[in-house]
């Protein structure tokens, strides 16, 4: 009797583990589990694309010294020091590590600081942000979106329209001249 409800049992499990299997693969094989893989490795990938990532190894040989220290360790240039401090062409300021257009001429303001200054970013997403508790205090650090690089900080004593001013380290940017057409 107990032979035959093992025997049974045994049958049982093994239709159900079957009947799963086939589940699994007929989902598989459907367009829309398909549909569904490809578009999250898509966005995976398309992630990716956005950012860059590079080992410090990498860094160090991309990066003059200075770049490297104020772009990958955080540091800062002195105030008066840095090229585009005083500098007020029509144009574009990129990262200096990655390239990405960051800051426009039009909203650059002499904030007489001794860093180049701007009241906004070229969009919100080019930056991010994050508390700095360096130094005893508590400032909100910015930096580019697309290589993590440490640009400078942002402060809430700027001009209007936003209040704001985005403090940012001369050698973090490459100014490219783009007189307005
Ligand atoms: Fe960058």
């Amino acid at each position: 009797m107990l032979k035959i409800l093992l025997i049974s049992l045994a049958v049982l499990v093994a239709t159900l583990f079957t009947i799963s299997k086939r589940n699994i693969s007929q989902e598989k094989n459907s367009g829309y589990y398909n549909l569904l893989v490809s578009d999250s490795l898509k966005n995976k990938e398309k992630k990716m694309e956005d950012k860059i990532i590079r080992s410090e190894e990498e860094w160090k040989k991309i990066l003059t010294p200075e770049q490297y220290r104020v772009l990958r360790q955080k540091g800062t240039e002195r105030a008066y020091t840095g090229e585009y401090w005083n500098h007020f062409e029509e144009g574009v300021y990129k990262c200096a590590g990655c390239g990405a257009e960051l800051f426009s001429s039009d909203t650059k303001f002499d904030s007489h600081c001794g860093w180049p200054s701007y009241f906004t970013p070229l969009a919100g997403d080019r930056v991010i942000y994050k508390e700095d508790r360096s130094f005893g205090m508590i400032r909100t650090e910015v930096l580019c979106a697309k290589c993590g690089g440490h640009l400078g900080h942002v402060f809430d004593d700027g001009p209007e329209p936003t209040g704001l001013r985005y403090c940012i380290n001369s050698v973090s940017l490459i100014f490219e001249k783009r007189p307005k057409k």
